[in-house]
């Protein structure tokens, strides 16, 4: 396969704010409804208006018009890895941190914690490999190690096939830009 290029999207639990609330649409709204602790809140909030940003960024579109489909593969309902119209995303949580891919071509992220286990590092590997392709088979995959903006943690990229990647990095503060200008939009300016 040719070359690959990737939008990588760092944020962390300081960008939750009830306000981003108003972004989810109904089926964000009641699964946030069934999240009992902060954190998976915060992880789930913040992950979910970050997808909308960071597809808004690729597509020109406004983030509240962005439609997520997390139909489950396996039985249907809405709990299954989002899927958007014409662009390949993956998001990934662990600890504080959020995580989100956009790209033209299938495309795995993953990132967990240091102290999760042994092989912190395959696991990843295999991870991102897994949302990527459907198959934790590495072989004639483009596999690479992310740069995580926190200590403690590891993070991979992947895409099937090989070839160049080409990833361009938003960081924190450049999300938490994004995700205030997506708050400060004024609700219903976008059509559904
Ligand atoms: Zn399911």
């Amino acid at each position: 396969m040719g070359n690959h290029v990737v939008d990588v999207w760092w944020s962390d639990l300081r960008a939750m704010d009830l306000r981003l609330r108003s972004m989810l649409d109904p089926v964000e709204e009641r699964r946030a409804d069934g999240l009992a602790s902060a954190a998976d809140l915060g992880r789930f909030v913040v992950g979910a208006v970050l997808l909308r940003v960071a597809v808004a960024a690729a597509t020109g579109q406004d983030p509240r018009a962005v439609s997520i489909d997390r139909t489950c593969d396996e039985c249907g309902d809405p709990h299954g890895r989002p899927r958007v119209a014409g662009l390949h995303v993956s998001v990934a949580h662990a600890g504080p941190l959020v995580l989100v891919a956009t790209s033209p071509d299938p495309v795995g992220v993953d990132v967990e914690a240091l102290d999760r286990g042994p092989d912190v590092e395959t696991w990843v590997r295999g991870e991102a490999t897994f949302k990527a392709t459907g198959s934790r088979d590495l072989a004639g995959r483009h596999v690479q190690p992310l740069p995580v903006p926190l200590h403690g943690y590891l993070a991979a990229l992947a895409f099937d096939g090989t070839g160049e990647v080409g990833v361009i990095t938003h960081d924190q503060d450049e999300s938490a830009e994004a995700l205030e200008r997506a708050k400060a939009s004024s609700p219903g300016s976008a059509s559904p």
